[in-house]
């Protein structure tokens, strides 16, 4: 599958904004945004100006980016909010919080999104007692989620859980850490996602 394999430090910077790609990196000095505040490239510290579909790109990107998904799949979480009741815009990160690799992230059972995705892949976890390996998989209020018996032992989701405290658990979430389980309470409200989102300029660009 076709998958981003450009420099997760380089995402940051081009798009201005921390966004933890990297675990604990992330939380060091060496964390290349802090090093290096400007976009990559050549003319990276050259003046940039953006036009009206250049801003809206740009938010789209990171949004996109920020939870690891390529523009098809992004496309399509886009149309099942837009069709949905309610705000597009909001719909469109609440499907986005509600996919199980982003559930899983955070809950804390990874460090990133790209290693929830990964450990879902490996069928590490159970939705309702079952084993679901999808990413994509849509977990919806009351969905119970748990590491496989067999997944307990593993040293990246017990440290994963350890340094969760850092980031913080969302209200829209439970979370046992002894246990490694947790359930979704509830569908996210707008004000519980706190990273800075415009999310009208994305439904600006794809109703063009
Ligand atoms: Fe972004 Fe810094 Fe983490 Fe790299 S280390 S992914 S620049 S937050």
């Amino acid at each position: 599958m076709a998958r981003y394999t450009q420099s997760s430090c380089r995402i940051c910077r081009r798009e201005n904004l921390k966004m933890y790609l990297k675990g604990d990196r992330c939380y060091t000095d060496k964390c290349a945004i802090e090093r290096r505040p400007y976009p990559p490239g050549q003319h990276g510290q050259g003046r940039v100006k953006f036009s009206g579909y250049g801003v809206q790109l740009r938010e789209k990107q990171k949004v996109k980016r920020m939870y690891g998904l390529l523009e098809s799949q992004f496309r399509g979480v886009f149309h099942r909010a837009a069709a949905a009741k309610g705000k597009t815009g909001e719909r469109l990160l609440q499907e986005l919080e509600l996919r199980l690799d982003n559930v899983v992230f955070r809950m804390g059972f990874a460090d990133t999104r790209n290693e929830s995705r990964q450990l879902v892949r490996h069928g590490h976890f159970l939705v309702n007692g079952r084993r679901v390996n999808i990413p994509s998989f849509r977990t919806k209020p009351g969905d119970a989620i748990e590491v496989h018996d067999k997944a307990k032992k593993m040293v990246r989701i017990a440290e994963a859980i350890e340094t969760v405290d850092r980031r913080g658990i969302p209200q829209w979430l439970e979370v046992d850490k002894k246990a490694l389980k947790g359930t979704v309470k509830a569908v996210p409200n707008r004000e519980d996602l706190t990273m800075p989102i415009q999310e009208q300029l994305i439904v600006e660009l794809y109703s063009k």
